[in-house]
C-alpha cells in the first residue's frame, strides 16, 4: 500500500456496479436482463431523448459551467414534491428547502458531512438495508451501528434500537437512515416505526429515503415542514428513468439544505442532467404511467413465486421483490450459499438479480422480462441446486 494513504482504507473495496454479475469488463449493453440494480425497465420515450437531443445541439454551450444554484430545477422539485403531498404551494416547500445531489448518493455523503465528521457522530441502520449508507460512513471515518429486524416483517427491531441510542458514546448517533419503502426488503414504514422515529431527540438527524416513493405511494415528506431534524431523500434514478444522469434531491428544513449547500462540490450536476431532470418533471404524468404498470407486474409474479415451494417471498411496496430459499431449519449460512447459486444459475439463463443478506432482490422489469424470471427461476429451483 502507498505509503502516504490513509491506513484504513486498506480495508475498504471500490463499488463493484454488478457484483456476481457481468462484471466491470462488460459493455454497458448487453443481452442480460439486468434485474439487479432496481432501474426502470423502461427509458425516456423516443420524442423526449430527441428534446434532449436537440437542447444539446443549440442551446447547451459546452464550454461554460452549468448553472450552480440549479434554481429551476429546485423549484420544479418543490412543485413536485408539494404535489405529491397534496400540499399547496403557501403552505409547501420552496426551493430553499431543497438540495440537489449527483445521485442521492452525493447527498447521503453531504450530510454524513454535515453531522458526523470530526469525530462528532456515529450512524444507525437497520439491516438488511441499502448499503451505500454504511458503506460512504465508513469512508468518511464515521462508526456505524447496526442493528436488525423482525424476521416476518422487517420491521426496524425498536428494543435493539432505542438501546443503540441509549448506549453508543464517542461519538455518539447523530444520524439514523431508513428507507421507506427499504431496499432490499420492499416494506415500508410501519406506524410503530414511525412514533420511534418521532420520539427520537431533536440533536439526532433521521434521514428517510424515499427512492421508490413512486412505486410505494405513500410518504412522509410533509411532516418534513413540522420536524427540523428529518430530512428525505428522493431520486430520479427508479421512478423517472433517469440513472444514467445521476440525481436525486434532500428535502429539509433551509437550514439543513444551507448546511448541505456549504458542503458540496460547486459545479455538482451537469447541464445535461438538469436540463434531464427538468423535461422528466414536466412530462412527469406521461413517465409515471408506467408505475402501475409495474406494480401490477410484481403482483402477478409474487403470486406465482408464492407457489414454489421452495421460495419464502415477501410482499413488495417497491419496483423489486425480496425471495428467499426456504429451509425447514433456519440457517443463515445456507439461505446465502442456497441464493448464491440461485443467482448464478439465472445468470447463466441471462437474468441477472442481487444476492443479498440471505436472499434475491429482484427487480421488476419489462412483462417479456418477468416472465423470463418466473420461466428462469422456475427452472433453477426444479434443477438440483
Ligand atoms: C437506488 C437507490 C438510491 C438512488 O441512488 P442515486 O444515487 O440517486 O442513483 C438511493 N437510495 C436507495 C435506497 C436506493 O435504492
Amino acid at each position: 500500500m502507498l505509503p502516504f494513504l490513509r491506513s484504513d482504507l486498506a480495508q475498504f473495496q471500490a463499488y463493484a456496479p454488478h457484483p456476481g454479475g457481468e462484471g466491470d469488463a462488460a459493455p454497458a449493453v448487453s443481452s442480460f436482463d439486468r434485474l439487479d440494480t432496481n432501474e426502470s425497465p423502461y427509458q425516456l420515450p423516443e420524442e423526449l431523448k430527441q428534446k434532449l437531443t436537440w437542447t444539446y445541439q443549440h442551446l447547451i454551450e459546452t464550454n461554460r459551467y452549468p448553472d450552480g444554484g440549479h434554481h429551476e430545477l429546485k423549484q420544479a422539485i418543490a412543485g413536485y414534491v408539494n404535489e405529491s403531498a397534496g400540499l399547496v404551494a403557501d403552505s409547501g416547500f420552496t426551493p430553499a428547502q431543497i438540495s440537489v445531489g449527483n445521485g442521492s448518493d452525493e447527498l447521503i455523503r453531504s450530510l454524513l458531512i454535515a453531522t458526523c465528521l470530526r469525530g462528532e457522530g456515529s450512524i444507525l441502520v437497520a439491516e438488511p438495508t441499502f448499503s451505500m449508507y454504511g458503506i460512504l460512513a465508513e469512508t468518511l471515518g464515521v462508526p456505524v451501528v447496526r442493528v436488525g429486524r423482525s424476521e416476518t416483517d422487517f420491521a426496524l427491531d425498536r428494543g435493539a434500537a432505542t438501546r443503540a441510542m441509549q448506549q453508543t458514546q464517542q461519538p455518539p448517533i447523530r444520524t439514523v437512515f431508513v428507507v421507506h419503502p427499504n431496499s432490499p426488503t420492499a416494506n415500508t414504514l410501519q406506524a410503530a416505526e414511525l412514533d420511534w422515529l418521532r420520539a427520537l431527540p431533536e440533536q439526532v438527524l433521521v434521514v428517510i429515503d424515499e427512492a421508490y416513493f413512486e412505486f410505494s405511494g405513500t410518504t412522509i415528506v410533509a411532516e418534513v415542514l413540522q420536524r427540523p431534524n428529518w430530512v428525505v431523500l428522493r431520486t430520479f434514478s427508479k421512478a423517472f428513468r433517469l440513472a444514467a444522469h445521476r440525481v436525486g434531491y434532500a428535502i429539509a428544513h433551509p437550514e439543513l439544505t444551507a448546511a448541505l449547500e456549504k458542503i458540496r462540490l460547486p459545479y455538482n450536476l451537469p447541464s445535461m442532467t438538469q436540463v434531464a431532470a427538468l423535461l422528466a418533471l414536466n412530462h412527469r404524468q406521461q413517465l409515471l404511467t408506467a408505475i402501475p404498470l409495474i406494480r401490477r407486474e410484481r403482483d402477478q409474479l409474487l403470486e406465482h413465486l408464492a407457489q414454489e415451494l421452495g421460495l419464502q417471498v415477501w410482499p413488495s411496496q417497491a419496483n423489486f421483490i425480496f425471495v428467499r430459499p426456504r429451509l425447514t431449519v433456519p440457517d443463515p449460512g445456507r439461505s446465502t450459499a442456497l441464493s448464491q447459486a440461485i443467482r448464478d444459475q439465472l445468470k447463466a439463463r441471462g437474468t441477472l438479480v442481487r444476492q443479498i443478506s440471505g436472499g434475491l432482490r429482484i427487480t421488476i422489469g419489462s412483462p417479456e422480462e418477468n416472465q423470463r424470471t418466473l420461466l428462469h427461476l422456475r427452472e433453477v429451483l426444479r434443477s438440483r441446486l
